[in-house]
Order: structure tokens, then C-alpha cells, then sequence
């Protein structure tokens, strides 16, 4: 029984980390920082070693600067590893972690996917345009590991499978070419998955997907995949009620130890290929908010419809804000919302306080 609050790390929070955020972090390392690049606008990107064991695994996080939950697990997973429970121990003796916990500083700093370039990364794994790419590249020519975790977000739309459950944790084994064949680099990754999902599903039934695997070689996991080397894209997501991915970031954590019990305990043959494939696949059939009988505040909106309300995520003042928006209007069969408002008068009784935007905008929207 892992006692999580233990090992959380108290210092980071929230949607919105930058390099700043983690300096905390990085000083409590006893590690040495290996500089492994500069980002476009020349900050340093550090990766540090944990473990002198000989199975090598490479993680980075935050390619996209706006998914950070990975890095908070990430950091919760080094605490871990500097405590003397018995399972740190047997990692860090069998396993040498190299760990990149933000590839993407300028994106992480104003909170985009893309790099200061506007380019995603996980899109240049051919081009390699970017010093961030490049970067990672370098490390794992000369790491040489013998799997990757490339670790991100996902949005709130998707849910496990066509479920009301939405996908928290998702997990994708890429294809290494255009046939997806199963080749024994992708099996590995796939029984490290299935490993995970058998621990995940004691926490959170049926609240894990599995990514569509079609093959782009410009993807990152794709060609480090067809290179040879198992890895597995992890995918933290939506748990009801938890924006700020606080309680989605303890399941991440735990898929992390996870994996690499699995792996430190040579135990990955004991999980199966139909095992990976069990696991349902994402859906897109989630909004943020579901309106009913919005016509009610609106009369120009059909009674026999609803609205589909989806947040952007935007940075003010160092904080992520959502702002409610409008995409979809009509019967929306089929779909859920993770939260409902039922329109009952003009006033707009059924919203809340907070929701004054929101209603506003549905004052304004036409079908
Ligand atoms: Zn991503």
C-alpha cells in the first residue's frame, strides 16, 4: 500500500508550471543537472539521472508546455525514489531513470502547446527544426534506453470507450509503421500497459482509455518506437470535478511506480497483448457543461436541444482560467457533460453565480 500524500510534492500545483515552479525541485536534487540543450529562447533544459541499474528508461514531460500533470507526478515519483521504502530500492538497483521533467520551458511559461516557435514538438520528430527536439534527440541517441515514457495531457472530451466514464488515464503503445503491426518493440509496450491498467482498475474502474494508434512518423513515441525502443504514451485526463488534475495526478503517479515495479521485477511477460487491446478506446463524447432547456433563457434555441459548452483554457495573471464556450448546439444524443444546468426560468435560475458569463453568452447564441 502506497501511501501517496507522503510523497506528493507540496511545492507545485495546479495547472499553470513553468520552469520557475520546479527550480524548488531541481535544488532538492542530489543528483547532477545534465544540461542537454536551449530551448528557442535559451533557457536550459536540464534532464538528471536516478538509479545505476541496467534497464534504461527515458521520460520526458511537458513537450507541450501546457500539459502539465506529468510533471507533477514526475515530481512526486522522485520524492518517492529518495524515501527508504523497500520498492524505491529495488528500482534504483535494477533501473538508471534519465528524466526530462519539462522539454518545452517556453511553452510552459506561457502556457501553450507549441513551442516560442509555434511548433509542436511531438509533430518534428522527422524534421527535428526545433533545439527542443533536437535535444531529446541527442539524449536518446546517447542514453541508448530500453524504453520511453512520453508523457502528456488530454483534453476533457474523451471518455473510456462509448461510456458516461471519462478517460482520466490513457495510454497509447504508437504504431511503428503504416500497417500497425504488432512487432515485439510495440508488445512490450503494450504488456507494460495492460500491467498498469490491472492496477488502475482497482482505483478507477473503467476510467482508462486507449489512444487510436494510427502511425505518424512525425510523432515522437512513434519514431522512437519504430527505432526499436518500447514506449508508451501516458495520457493524464479528466477525474469529475478536478480541473486543476490533482487527483488525476496521483493515478499518473501510480501508473509511473507502476511501470517501473513491472519492469524493476522483470514482470512484464506475465500481462498480454489481448489485455492491452481489452482496454476501451477514447471516445470524444464529453463536454465541460451540458444546458438543458436552454431555450427557456434563449427562446431562439429549441426546446428538443441542448448546448455543448467546452472550456478554453486560457493564462491571466499566472493562473489557468477556464472560459466557458459555446461549440455545439443541438440534441447532442449520445454525449455527456461533465456537469449539467438545467435552465429552469428566464432569469437564468439553474446557473450559478460563477456561471454569469456563461449565461450571458447563451443570452447571445443563435442555433
Ligand atoms: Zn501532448
Amino acid at each position: 500500500m502506497i501511501h501517496y500524500s507522503k510523497f506528493k510534492e507540496s511545492s507545485i500545483q495546479g495547472r499553470y508550471i513553468n520552469m520557475d515552479s520546479i527550480q524548488k525541485c531541481f535544488s532538492k536534487l542530489s543528483e547532477p543537472l545534465i544540461e542537454i540543450g536551449k530551448s528557442v529562447n535559451q533557457v536550459q533544459i536540464h534532464a538528471f539521472q536516478l538509479g545505476n541499474g541496467p534497464i534504461k528508461v527515458l521520460l520526458w514531460s511537458q513537450m507541450h508546455g501546457n500539459e502539465s500533470t506529468t510533471t507533477k507526478a514526475l515530481w512526486d515519483l522522485v520524492n518517492f525514489l529518495r524515501s527508504n521504502d523497500p520498492l524505491a530500492y529495488t528500482i534504483l538497483k535494477e533501473c538508471s531513470l534519465m528524466v526530462v521533467p519539462m522539454l518545452n520551458p517556453d511553452g510552459a511559461n506561457v502556457y501553450t502547446r507549441e513551442n516560442c516557435n509555434g511548433v509542436d514538438l511531438n509533430r518534428d520528430a522527422k524534421m527535428q527544426s526545433q533545439p527542443e527536439s533536437v535535444a531529446l534527440r541527442r539524449l536518446f541517441n546517447s542514453f541508448q534506453p530500453d524504453f520511453c515514457f512520453n508523457l502528456h495531457d488530454q483534453r476533457t472530451l474523451f471518455s473510456a470507450g462509448n461510456t458516461n466514464k471519462p478517460a482520466t488515464v490513457s495510454f497509447l503503445s504508437p504504431a511503428s509503421n503504416k500497417e500497425r503491426e504488432i512487432t515485439p518493440t510495440r508488445e512490450t509496450a503494450m504488456k507494460l500497459i495492460a500491467g498498469m491498467n490491472v492496477m488502475l482498475q482497482k482505483h478507477i474502474p473503467g476510467q482508462v482509455g486507449r489512444y487510436d494508434d494510427g502511425f505518424n512518423d512525425n510523432c515522437v513515441g512513434d519514431t522512437f518506437q519504430m527505432l526499436g525502443v518500447p514506449t508508451v504514451l501516458f495520457e493524464s485526463g479528466h477525474y469529475p470535478g478536478d480541473y486543476d488534475r490533482e487527483i488525476t495526478r496521483k493515478y499518473i503517479f501510480l501508473s509511473l511506480l507502476e511501470a517501473f515495479k513491472i519492469i524493476a521485477e522483470h514482470q512484464v511477460d506475465e500481462f498480454s497483448v489481448g489485455d492491452y487491446f481489452s482496454i476501451p478506446g477514447n471516445h470524444k463524447l464529453f463536454f465541460d457543461i451540458i444546458i438543458e432547456n436552454a431555450g427557456i433563457v434563449n427562446p431562439r434555441i429549441s426546446n428538443t436541444h441542448k448546448v455543448g459548452v467546452r472550456y478554453k483554457e486560457v493564462l491571466v495573471d499566472g493562473t489557468v482560467v477556464f472560459e466557458p464556450q459555446i461549440t455545439e448546439v443541438g440534441t447532442l444524443n449520445g454525449f455527456y457533460g461533465h456537469r449539467t444546468i438545467e435552465c429552469v426560468d428566464t432569469k437564468g435560475f439553474g446557473f450559478t453565480y460563477a456561471d454569469t458569463p456563461l449565461l450571458d453568452l447563451l443570452k447571445n447564441t443563435k442555433e
